[in-house]
């Protein structure tokens, strides 16, 4: 097929249309039930076969952003042999692959200044990015830059004995009854399957919660993109970065209300948006002095904010967040810029308590050896702003490989573990849980 006839193909299929003529005709197809979100007119049966199983660790974590990464070396640095499973190329996920560099929820802004919410690895990782100035701004929140942060990244997992796989889509797991015993991933040498005790969904998206039949809910929200524009000497917008004349820049809301586990949606959203992000480079091109602007680089992976979240043993209410409310089995504060709306009450960004988050937000209700950490955790649809920003993903990461690790070593499920000792190693790990 040649590239118009796929991109016909990729925009009707976005719009709902089904596509046919692709496969021999399954006579099945009308009632055998398949796992997609995409429509279809026809199935076709893939031949049953034996993937090979290449490796096995204590933990697989699935997703090397800001979650997966904060998991994977807490919990290799807790003993565990941790397998982290990463489909790019790089550690960050959106945080440095959209350039989002703003580390949001670490701090909370106050009348008198501000409040640090947030400790632990994310500490840890901007201390290591400020001792070699790599901050571009250590403010409120903290400004990074996006290549020293995927190399510090790698750098504390290859010093903790994490074992990152890149190039490795995770795409479905084996389960005996309510454990899952394996991961099938698709990998550039063929299919195959990784044996483990317990996973850490970090996907973003809930992939493998999914996977196991657990339960979850839907946020619909936009797909959007940060970019770089370089060369401006006559600033208009943006955020600055380590380089003089090298601006961040966001679309805003992007493509709204859309169905981000959607193929064609995402993939035409990306389309559509790198089209937006050169004509607004245009636009500054066309003030004086910016003659020579450029655009420097733009989103290598796609700006998907919120799609699947876990229905969790107990999901942070937006009234908890509000109130500032206490958990017994609190796992960490996070803090807050943004207005929130808790029913007719507007509560600004300046307001905001920080808030607590609880380990059962983490916590699946089936599943024995599952924990889930970053946007995809548990909470309530008003806090799809403030849950997933990194310092909140980094904090829940953190979390979750520090209960795997007690869950693998003591034989344990996601929902047996002793909280209290949890709590104490976590603040061994120079987390704060009292206020
Ligand atoms: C346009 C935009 C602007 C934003 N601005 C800000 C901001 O200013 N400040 C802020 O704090 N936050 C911001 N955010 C939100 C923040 O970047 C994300 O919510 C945060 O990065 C989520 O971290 P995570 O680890 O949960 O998931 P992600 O960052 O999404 O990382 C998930 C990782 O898992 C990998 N993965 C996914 N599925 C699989 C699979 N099946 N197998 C293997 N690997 C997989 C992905 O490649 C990715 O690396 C923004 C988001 C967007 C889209």
């Amino acid at each position: 097929m040649d590239r118009r006839h796929f991109l016909k193909r990729s925009v009707a299929s976005a719009a709902g249309i089904a596509t046919t003529g692709v496969v021999a005709t399954d006579a099945s197809a009308k009632t055998v039930k398949v796992k997609t979100r995409l429509e279809y007119g026809q199935t076709i049966k893939e031949p049953s076969r034996r993937i090979p199983v290449v490796d096995s660790a204590d933990l697989i974590v699935v997703g090397g952003g800001p979650a997966g990464f904060a998991a994977s070396v807490a919990a290799a640095r807790q003993g565990l042999d941790v397998i982290m499973l990463e489909r790019g190329y790089f550690l960050g996920g959106l945080f440095t692959g959209c350039d989002v560099t703003l580390l949001n929820n670490m701090y909370s802004p106050t009348h008198n200044g501000r409040v640090q919410a947030v400790f632990g690895i994310c500490d840890e990782l901007c201390n290591r990015l400020d001792s070699h100035k790599m901050m571009v701004w250590a403010g409120t929140p903290p400004n990074v830059d996006t290549e020293a942060t995927k190399y510090f990244m790698e750098e504390m997992c290859v010093e903790a004995g994490v074992r990152i796989l890149y190039g490795a889509h995770a795409s479905e797991v084996s389960m005996s009854g309510d454990r899952i015993d394996a991961v099938f991933v698709e990998t550039k040498s063929g299919r195959v399957a990784m044996k483990t005790n317990f996973v850490i969904d970090c996907s973003g998206d809930g992939d493998v919660l999914a996977w196991t039949g657990e339960d979850f809910i839907e946020y619909k929200n936009h797909i959007s993109a940060m970019y770089r524009i370089g060369n401006v000497r006559n600033r208009t917008s943006g955020s600055h970065t380590s380089n003089e004349g090298v601006y961040t820049m966001h679309l805003g809301q992007g493509i709204s209300n859309v169905d981000g586990l959607n193929a064609y949606v995402a993939s035409k959203a990306q389309l559509d948006l790198r089209k937006k992000m050169w004509e607004k480079t245009l636009d500054v091109r066309s003030k004086e002095g910016n003659e020579n602007a450029y655009l420097l680089s733009t989103p290598s992976i796609v700006g998907v904010r919120v799609t699947r979240v876990l229905n969790a043993v107990l999901n942070v209410s937006v009234e908890g967040a509000a109130t500032g409310k206490s958990y017994d089995d609190v796992i960490g504060f996070t803090g807050s810029d943004s207005t929130l709306h808790w029913g007719d009450t507007r509560i600004p960004g300046k307001d905001r308590k920080i808030w607590q988050v609880p380990y059962r937000s983490l916590v699946p209700k089936t599943v024995e050896n599952l924990l889930v950490a970053g946007r995809c955790f548990g909470y309530e649809k008003g806090l799809t702003y403030d849950a997933r920003e990194v310092g909140t993903c980094f904090m829940t990461g953190e979390a979750a490989g520090t209960a795997a690790a007690q869950a693998v070593s003591l034989r344990r499920g996601c929902r047996d573990i002793d909280v209290r000792r949890l709590q104490e190693t976590l603040r061994m790990n120079k987390v704060k849980l009292e206020w």
